[in-house]
This record gives C-alpha cells, sequence and structure tokens, in this order.
C-alpha cells in the first residue's frame, strides 16, 4: 500500500506513520527526517536545506522530490510505503503521480488529518523530539516514561526543534494555508481520501486510521 499522510504540522502525522510503520511493516518516508539527517551529516543538500527550514520555509521542490525518487526505488519500499510530510505543494503531488504511473502504482489512499491553528500552536510549542530517532513527545500531553528518556530509542537527547520555535510555528502554519491546503481538494478528486478529526487523543486518532485503513 501506498499511503499519503496529509495534514498541517503537528497535526500527529509522523506519529501515525510510526505506528502504522511499526504495524504493518511499511517503511516511513519522512521528508522533514530525511532532511534534518542530511543536516545532521553535514552534506551540501542538508546545508541548503537548512536556510529553508530554519524559517519554515518549504525546501525547493526539486531537492524533495528528488529524495522521494531515490527513497521510492529502495528494496524496501517495494510491498509500499507511508508518506509523511510529502508532498507539501501541488508539484510534489504531480511529481508523485508521475513518478508512480512510470512504475506502474498508485496511491492507495490519503489520510487527512484535520485540526485548526490553535490547538497546533499548542502542539507543537509544547513538543520535544528525539534527537537520535526523531520520536515526538509533548512536555504535557506525552511525556516518556523516564523523565528525559526517549521510549523508543533510549536517547537522552530530547530537544525543542529549532522550528518548533514561536516565530517559526506561525510561519509554518502560514506556508501550510498557502501551499499545502490545496492538496486537500487535489487529493480529494484525485484519489481516495478519508478526512481523521485530529484533535482527539493519540489513542483515538490510532483508531480512526485503523478503521479507515481495513476499508482501502
Ligand atoms: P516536518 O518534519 O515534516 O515538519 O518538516 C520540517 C521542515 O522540513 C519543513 O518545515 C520544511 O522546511 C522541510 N520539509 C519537509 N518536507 C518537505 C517537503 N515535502 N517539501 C518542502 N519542504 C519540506
Amino acid at each position: 500500500m501506498i499511503i499519503v499522510l496529509l495534514g498541517p504540522p503537528g497535526s500527529g502525522k509522523g506519529t501515525q506513520a510510526k505506528v502504522l510503520s511499526e504495524k504493518k511493516g511499511w517503511p516511513q518516508l519522512s521528508t522533514g527526517d530525511m532532511l534534518r539527517g542530511a543536516i545532521s551529516q553535514g552534506t551540501k543538500l542538508g546545508l541548503e536545506a537548512k536556510t529553508f527550514m530554519d524559517k519554515g520555509e518549504l525546501v525547493p521542490d526539486s531537492v524533495v522530490i528528488g529524495l522521494i525518487q531515490e527513497r521510492t526505488s529502495a528494496t524496501d519500499c517495494q510491498n509500499g510505503y507511508i508518506l509523511d510530510g510529502f508532498p507539501r505543494t501541488i508539484a510534489q503531488a504531480q511529481a508523485l503521480d508521475e513518478l508512480l504511473l512510470s512504475q506502474n502504482k498508485k496511491i492507495s489512499g490519503c489520510l487527512y488529518f484535520k485540526i485548526d491553528d490553535q490547538n497546533l500552536v499548542t502542539r507543537l510549542s509544547g513538543r520535544r523530539t528525539c534527537l537520535d530517532c526523531g520520536a515526538m513527545y509533548h512536555i504535557t500531553a506525552h511525556l516518556p516514561q523516564k523523565e528525559g528518556v526517549c521510549d523508543s530509542c533510549k536517547g537522552s537527547q530530547l530537544v525543542q526543534r529549532d522550528d518548533d520555535q514561536p516565530e517559526v510555528i506561525q510561519n509554518r502554519l502560514k506556508v501550510y494555508h498557502d501551499q499545502t491546503s490545496p492538496l486537500v481538494d487535489y487529493y480529494d478528486q484525485n484519489s481516495e481520501m478519508v478526512t481523521i478529526d485530529a484533535s482527539l487523543t493519540l489513542e483515538e486518532v490510532k483508531n480512526a486510521v485503523w478503521d479507515k485503513l481495513g476499508s482501502w
């Protein structure tokens, strides 16, 4: 299955992608994680991407499309994958459609995580991310079992991402509304799309995702 997770930053796409990936064995393809990986390795691509990410802007389409083309050709993607944070523009969605057409594949469905901005600001500003594995926590709503230690990889670097700072959050939301939200109509018209109420608890959202997947 090839599943697109669509929604604003902080809507829980990454968390649900991890759950699905663990349960189903489909790799989670997060362009945000790929870009952060490139930054921590100090590659040229990483350095270029950082200038956009620090401001909450989108990295150029050609860069992320290239990453997805390369990653989806790996052997672990042949039985499907979960797209988390890609596509984020109409041009990216069209490039994905072309790529899949050339491989004789198609998107199985799109899960749209719907949530209002006020909720997102609270979530993003309290978010803590594990520097080692990318797992996400929240200072009130989702604490790790042991304070300061990641439940998944036992790493001890739970930090606030630079782009989860208040001014950058506002810009990321603006960018989402301007450039990414048109994809809601795009997927509603071009493939099977299901809307999930992403303001619910992690467990409730997980159950909703699970219910929908059964019918695809
Ligand atoms: P995320 O971890 O998905 O919230 O992404 C963090 C940042 O990485 C975004 O604010 C963008 O700067 C960049 N990014 C991630 N995915 C994409 C994408 N598909 N297109 C452009 N920029 C992206």
